[in-house]
C-alpha cells in the first residue's frame, strides 16, 4: 500500500501515476487518484492494478490538474472493490482523502456522524475520517489543517494520510502515525509519498515526517510541521537525498 501526492505547476497525473507504480512493490489490491483542475474534482479508482487505473483514467480523459493524490490500497476494513478504494470524498464533496493504516475506533465515530446525518458509500474506516474532518470544519469553522488535527486527535489507530479541499486547492495536509510519509520539497512545488522513490527524479530535498507529526504543504509558502497531539511547531529537517538511493 502506498500514497503519493503532488501540488505545484506541473501536471499532477503523470507524477502521481508513476509514483504509484514505484510503490507497487509494497503490495496492494486497488488503486485510485484524485485530481483537481480548477473546475472539477475528479476521483478515479478501481480494484486491480495501477495499470488498470491508468487505462480507465486515460479512456475517461480525467487526467488534468496541478494538484493530485493517489493511493494503493491494502484493504483492512471493507472488501477490495471499486467503492472501497481510495480516494474518499466527504459528504459535501469538497474534501478528498487517501489513507494507509487503520482507524481502530471508526465504528463509534461513524455512529455519531450518522446520527448527525452523514451518509457513507463505502465500508472503510477512511471514509469515516474524511467526514469527521468535514464535521469539525462545519462545527468549529476552523481551517483545514486545524480540522484535520482536531479530527486525528479523536482517532485511535495508525495512518499516513493526505487530504485536500477543492475550495482551497493551494494546500495538502499530510499526517503520519505508524505509517511512513516523506515530503519532497521542490521550487514552489511539493511531492508526497510513502518513500522518496516517486519524487527522486524531481527533487533531492526531502522531509521525513516523524510519527505523530502533520504538515501543511502549501504553494508559495514554507512548510509548516507540527505535532498532532500537543500542537507544538516542529522545525522541519530538510534532508539531501543521495543519488544512489534511486538505484
Ligand atoms: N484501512 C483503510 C482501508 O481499508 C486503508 C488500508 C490501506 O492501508 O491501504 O481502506
Amino acid at each position: 500500500c502506498g500514497i503519493v501526492g503532488y501540488i505545484g505547476k506541473r501536471d499532477a497525473y503523470p507524477i502521481v501515476l508513476n509514483g504509484l507504480k514505484r510503490l507497487e512493490y509494497r503490495g496492494y489490491d486497488s488503486a485510485g487518484i484524485a485530481l483537481y483542475d480548477g473546475e472539477n474534482l475528479n476521483v478515479s479508482k478501481t480494484k486491480g492494478k495501477v495499470s488498470d487505473l491508468q487505462s480507465k483514467m486515460e479512456k475517461d480523459n480525467l487526467i488534468t490538474g496541478n494538484i493530485g493524490i493517489g493511493h494503493t490500497r491494502w484493504a483492512t476494513h471493507g472488501v477490495p472493490n471499486d467503492v472501497n478504494s481510495h480516494p474518499h470524498y466527504s459528504n459535501n464533496g469538497n474534501l478528498v482523502i487517501i489513507h494507509n493504516g487503520i482507524i481502530e475506533n471508526y465504528e463509534p465515530l461513524k455512529k455519531e456522524l450518522k446520527n448527525r446525518g452523514y451518509t457513507f458509500k463505502s465500508d472503510t474506516d477512511t471514509e469515516v475520517l474524511v467526514n469527521l474532518i468535514e464535521d469539525v470544519q462545519n462545527q468549529q469553522g476552523v481551517k483545514l489543517g486545524k480540522a484535520v488535527q482536531i479530527a486525528l486527535n479523536q482517532t485511535i489507530g495508525a495512518y499516513a494520510i493526505a487530504v485536500f479541499d477543492k475550495t482551497k486547492p493551494d494546500e495538502i495536509i499530510v499526517a503520519r502515525l505508524g505509517s511512513p510519509l516523506a515530503i519532497g520539497v521542490g521550487e514552489d512545488e511539493f511531492f508526497i509519498a510513502s518513500d522518496a522513490s516517486p519524487f527522486l527524479e524531481f527533487t533531492k530535498n526531502a522531509i521525513y515526517l516523524e510519527d505523530g507529526e502533520m504538515a501543511i504543504v502549501r504553494t508559495h509558502k514554507e512548510i509548516k510541521v507540527r505535532k498532532i497531539h500537543d500542537d507544538s511547531l516542529v522545525d522541519p529537517y530538510v534532508q539531501e537525498l543521495q543519488m544512489n538511493l534511486e538505484e
